[in-house]
């Protein structure tokens, strides 16, 4: 029995132009759309007069310009990162270079330790925040005050921010309306993320507003809908090796059915964060390291 998520993909916007979405809330669409991006990166703008732009986007000089056309007679006092992923920190610097506001974020990407170009095509390195945010941390500006909720697990510097007066929470990749997150190795991590989940149902945040798409109204629906998916997707997993199909990409063709071929990749970088995830747990074991294209088996009780 397939797990029912309740997709939002209802979306209306304009690319560059800055639009108010809640009170207090603006948001400009970056024109990046891809099968990762939705219809682009949604970047934020909190507050009036001087405001704080939360994941200014990708390095598209246009939407830069339409950002700062958008907030002209004001000034931008922060910059906040949920992630280092190159369509959501790039564009930080050039904003940076022209208003002087300080960056926030967690860290570089995968704490800075270069991984394997190969799996990890999607990450920032360049991208250091003026200012460190650890989980539980405050910063107000003027008219607003955000909480940083560490959420790692699409990446392991993701941040989500809240505004606990109004109970918005800026969801960032964590937790999407219109997909699922892609939970890529080594950087991206099954147990992370799942942990990451739990934490967002001990939460009270009323309305969550991811970077990509449309805001999501029943937030702990939709995170419980999101748990069990994963849960259904670690039955299957180890349904597969319980039948000797122990390659990823042989688990990637039985379980995803009817998947877009630009998806294979990312769908075999879920399986191997499960399986990485299940190593872990004693109850998978690999031939050699849990890599990739190496082979999975139940390990025996
Ligand atoms: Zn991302």
């Amino acid at each position: 029995m397939a797990v029912d998520i309740p997709f939002r993909r209802e979306f209306s916007f304009e690319y560059g132009r800055l639009e108010p979405v809640a009170p207090g809330v603006r948001r400009i669409v970056a024109r990046n759309p891809s099968p990762f991006t939705f219809r682009g990166t949604g970047t934020y703008v909190v507050g009036s007069g001087e405001v704080a732009v939360i994941d200014p986007g990708p390095d598209l000089a246009e939407h830069v310009e339409a950002l700062l056309a958008g907030l002209s007679g004001e000034r931008i006092t922060h910059i906040l990162i949920t992630h280092t992923h190159r369509d959501h920190s790039p564009a930080a610097a050039p904003l940076k270079a022209a208003t002087g506001a300080a960056t926030y974020g967690f860290g570089p990407h995968a704490g800075g330790k270069r991984g394997d170009p190969e799996v990890e095509e999607g990450g920032d390195w360049d991208f250091v925040p003026d200012v460190t945010m650890r989980d539980g941390d405050f910063i107000a500006g003027k008219g607003w005050r955000f909480e940083a909720v560490h959420t790692p697990g699409h990446t392991s510097n993701h941040l989500c921010f809240a505004l606990p007066d109004s109970g918005i929470l800026f969801s960032g990749d964590h937790v999407m309306g219109w997909s699922t997150s892609v939970i890529s190795p080594p950087d991206g991590d099954m147990a992370a993320y799942l942990a990451s989940l739990d934490k967002l149902l001990g939460r009270r945040d009323a309305v969550y507003w991811p970077t990509h798409g449309p805001a999501i109204t029943e937030p702990q629906a939709h995170v419980r809908a999101f748990i069990a998916h994963r849960r259904e997707r670690e039955a299957g997993i180890l349904d597969c090796l319980s039948t000797g199909v122990g390659h990823i990409d042989a688990i990637v063709e039985r379980l995803y059915v009817g998947l877009q071929p630009g998806l294979h990749r990312a769908a075999g970088r879920s399986v191997h964060a499960h399986l990485i995830d299940l190593v872990g747990r004693g109850i998978v074991a690999s031939d050699g390291m849990p890599t990739l294209d190496a082979r999975y088996r139940l390990m025996r009780t």
